[in-house]
């Protein structure tokens, strides 16, 4: 039987590894293929405090990686299907094994939201991206749109920026969300081109993204713009669906704990960007795990 069981190998879960395996406790990292959650299509991570300049976040999170493995922190690549409570703690059921915890740690994070438009489904991988990092090397030279204003709006726009001929940011109000820092970065960029106050209806294509079709929210006047692709940043939502009806979720479904991050459920705590909170950065996504897997120690000691 471990003594808790990790879901999710973002920032939050890692941390909480490395905080209850070097607290001695038998620990699993359940993770989905690839590490690192959101971070890892992030190619810069400016804000975490100590990080060397040029760290990325596929480079924090396997350093992360490493030293969990340097406390013994066990992993297995499998996705996480449900639990049930057994007399010593949870039967954890994945779509490969079970296996016995006294408790759970859920950081499964959150992941990009879509916007809903026409054509953004049938475009997606065709032009349509969530993941600036991932894709911005195949429109080399070309024109693109970013969708959203807010933090990850203006980072990745930046970024897209080293790639692209040009970018127009959209956004459906007339101030932006991010920081002013990033907003003063976007607006001295020579490439970045801002349309305010436009909600995007349509996203046109053959098999390519062409053009998009977006609305003025005050006049209503609806123009087609020529665009090689479309980049959505607007948001994400939690994963949750295995968790709701048994954990206690917000209306946005994050997860609700108190500030020892104990969820609902006693023996089970959640960690990082899958709970309610102001702030998600992996700064507060490692605050979270180390607090989660200092509460399962805790919690252990008092079974023993
Ligand atoms: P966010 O802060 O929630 O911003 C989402 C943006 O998308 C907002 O501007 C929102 O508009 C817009 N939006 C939402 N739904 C939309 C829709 N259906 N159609 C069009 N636009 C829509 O999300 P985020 O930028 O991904 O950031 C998430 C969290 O991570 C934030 O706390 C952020 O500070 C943090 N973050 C920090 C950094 C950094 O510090 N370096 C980098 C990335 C992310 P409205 O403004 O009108 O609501």
């Amino acid at each position: 039987m471990y003594d808790t069981i990790i879901i999710g190998s973002g920032p939050a879960g890692l941390s909480a590894g490395i905080y209850a395996a070097r607290g001695a406790l038998k620990v699993l990292i359940i993770e989905k293929a690839g590490i690192g959650g959101q971070i890892a299509t992030s190619w810069e991570i400016e804000n975490y405090p100590g990080a060397p300049k040029d760290t990325t976040g596929p480079g924090l999170t396997q350093r992360m990686r490493d030293q969990c493995l340097e406390f013994g922190v066990e992993f297995a690549t499998e996705t996480y299907m449900s639990n049930e409570k057994i007399e010593d703690g949870f039967l954890v059921v994945t779509d490969k094994k079970n296996y016995q915890t006294k408790t759970l740690i859920v950081a499964t994070g959150a992941e990009p939201r879509m916007i809903g438009c026409k054509g953004e489904k049938e475009l997606r991988g065709m032009g349509v991206s969530y993941c600036a990092t991932c894709d911005a090397n195949f429109f080399k030279g070309l024109e693109v749109a970013v969708i959203g204003g807010g933090d990850t709006a203006l980072e990745e726009a930046l970024y897209l920026t080293k790639f692209v001929k040009k970018v127009t940011i959209i956004h459906r109000r007339n101030e932006l969300r991010g920081a002013k820092v990033l907003q003063n970065r976007a607006v001295e960029n020579k490439k970045v081109e801002f349309v305010l106050s436009s909600v995007i209806e349509e996203i046109k294509g053959n098999g390519m993204v062409e053009s998009i079709v977006i609305k003025d929210v005050n006049s209503q006047e609806k123009t087609d713009i020529p665009m090689d692709g479309v980049f959505v940043f607007v948001g994400q939502k939690p994963n949750t669906n295995e968790f709701i009806g048994s954990l206690q979720c917000d209306a946005r479904d994050y997860l609700i704990t108190d500030e020892e991050m104990r969820t609902n459920i006693p023996g089970i705590f959640a960690a990082g960007d899958v709970r309610k909170k102001s702030l998600r950065q992996v700064v507060t996504a490692t605050s979270d795990g180390a607090i989660a897997a200092v509460n399962v120690i805790k919690l252990i000691e008092d079974y023993a």
